[in-house]
């Protein structure tokens, strides 16, 4: 008999599950090394995703897959590439929130359905999974992992269309949310976007061949030329080489493309919507510098997600830009502490200031978001005992009081400490001498040069779909994957 404190943990892990999912994309059709250029599309995209990755490739008859916990050097050798043969092949990364993070929750997701093997990359994140789910299980349908695009598939098994492909876009016409997928048949590649086009997903050409992946930068990796983006609510189906494009779903009112991959989560050298997502953050640097001057002596970024938007403010201020502060880029989630506690050992293993440069400095620290304000309230104490006189905090994004619902990893609305806590207290909490957010105004103007609607729920609270899940008691999982010991 399970306690019951056990099982209200079993379903928070089921929730995350459900809630935090950030991903990358990537698929190839018709390329002589199909599984060599994912696991190079998907090295570009680490970024999206750090804790399993997988591959699956197909020869047109059969498919063939390896997915494991791990990065993608980590988890892809020459040989395990060799045995993945065929001209097509499908790849993902994934992150997610311990717990959560289990092998059977790895993608792509893999099943045999009576026409044939299909496997699903996503990236995005449904809000009616659990709802559908638990109506399926209610007639018997049996899941095996947490992820949404068993949803897909469950549905896809069941749909009454004749094609693997129609049956797709009737199962994708059940779902809300977030998703851009890329799909892989025994003979075709199918890359979709959500009716609000939440996550990105572009096209690519290399050699002839047919490349989707979630960001540009994966296309420049493989040295493919870009051709578009795909639209929200597009379904683009390449077969025997031919693209063809539908637009099968009910268009959404506007396009809720997430601003969040423009302030954080995408690579600088990526292109958006053909937006460089380094100009876009600079200029976000630059409308935080108008919103809050301050008089000081040097900018300095939080290494890297504050890097651009720290050169735009330093910019347009006329403040020298100083990198104050140096990370270590080799940190893992665990290590060996030393016996004798060493002061502010934890921060120093990431972060440590670079002595001198601060000493008696008025420092602005620039970084892109707070989330529970853990990394501030370290850095600017470091930066206080590397000599700083007064430190300024600047937020080239405006204060996150919503978790997000459509992949990114954001913690619960009362982790966030900015929708439990005033600025004032914030302020106090993280111990800086003046605090400033970009504002929803500024970052809306800023975003007007985009020429698309956005998502901004995470800073706004006003969320373009609603979350069905969060009213539902998903069923529990009683299986608790054990990790394999090294
Ligand atoms: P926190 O220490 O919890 O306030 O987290 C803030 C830091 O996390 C900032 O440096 C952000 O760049 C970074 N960050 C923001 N959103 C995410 C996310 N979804 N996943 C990982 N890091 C994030």
């Amino acid at each position: 008999m399970m306690r019951s404190d056990e099982a209200v943990e079993l379903l928070r892990e089921r929730e995350r599950d459900h809630f935090r999912d950030e991903c990358g994309v990537f698929g190839v059709h018709g390329h002589g090394e199909a599984a060599n250029i994912t696991y190079l599309g998907l090295y570009a995209l680490q970024h999206r995703g750090q804790e399993s990755c997988g591959i699956v490739s197909s020869n047109g008859r059969e498919h063939y897959v390896h997915r494991a916990m791990g990065l993608v050097a980590d988890v892809f050798g020459e040989k395990t590439l060799d045995k993945l043969p065929g001209r097509h092949a499908i790849g993902h990364v994934r992150y997610s929130t311990a717990g959560a993070s289990q092998l059977r929750n790895a993608q792509p997701f893999c099943a045999t359905t009576d026409a044939g093997p299909v496997a699903i990359a996503h990236n995005g994140n449904l809000v009616n999974a659990g709802v559908i789910r638990r109506e399926l299980e209610g007639r018997g349908a049996i899941f095996s992992t947490a992820v949404d695009s068993e949803v897909i598939v469950q549905l896809l098994a069941r749909s009454r269309e004749h094609s693997l492909e129609e049956r797709l876009i009737d199962a994708l016409s059940r779902v809300k949310g977030a998703f851009s997928l890329v799909v892989m048949t025994p003979d075709a590649l199918i890359a979709t976007r959500d009716p609000h086009g939440f996550r990105p997903l572009s096209l690519g050409r290399l050699d002839g061949a047919w490349v989707a992946a979630s960001e540009t930068c994966a296309l420049d990796l493989i040295g493919a030329s870009f051709e578009r983006d795909l639209d929200p609510g597009e379904v683009v189906v390449v077969r025997r080489g031919r693209l063809r494009t539908l637009r099968p779903f009910t268009p959404a009112p506007r396009e809720r493309f997430c601003i969040f991959e423009y302030i954080y989560f995408a690579r600088p050298d990526s292109n958006l919507n053909r937006t460089n997502v380094y100009s876009f953050r600079k200029e976000l640097g630059r409308a935080l510098a108008r919103e809050h001057p301050v008089d000081a002596d040097l900018v300095v970024p939080v290494l890297d997600s504050g890097n651009t938007a720290a050169l735009g403010y330093a910019e347009e201020a006329g403040i020298p830009y100083e990198q104050a502060m140096i990370r270590n880029h080799y940190v893992r989630r665990t290590f060996i502490e030393p016996a004798q506690s060493i002061r502010h050992f934890g921060v120093k293993v990431k972060h440590n200031a670079v002595q001198g440069v601060l000493v008696g400095k008025r420092v602005v620290l620039v970084d892109d978001s707070i989330v529970r304000g853990t990394t501030l309230t370290k850095l600017v104490t470091m930066l206080r005992s590397g000599g700083a006189q007064e430190v300024h905090v600047r937020i080239s994004s405006p204060p996150t009081i919503g978790p997000c619902h459509y992949g990114i990893d954001t913690p619960t609305r009362e982790e966030l400490i900015a929708a439990v806590h005033t600025e004032q207290e914030i302020r106090n909490i993280i111990g800086t001498d003046t605090l400033g957010y970009l504002s929803l105004e500024g970052l809306r103007r800023t975003a007007e040069g985009l020429k698309h609607g956005f998502c901004d729920a995470c800073f706004s609270d006003e969320y373009p779909v609603a979350i069905e899940d969060e009213k539902t008691t998903p069923q529990l999982s009683l299986f608790r994957e054990v990790e394999e010991e090294h």
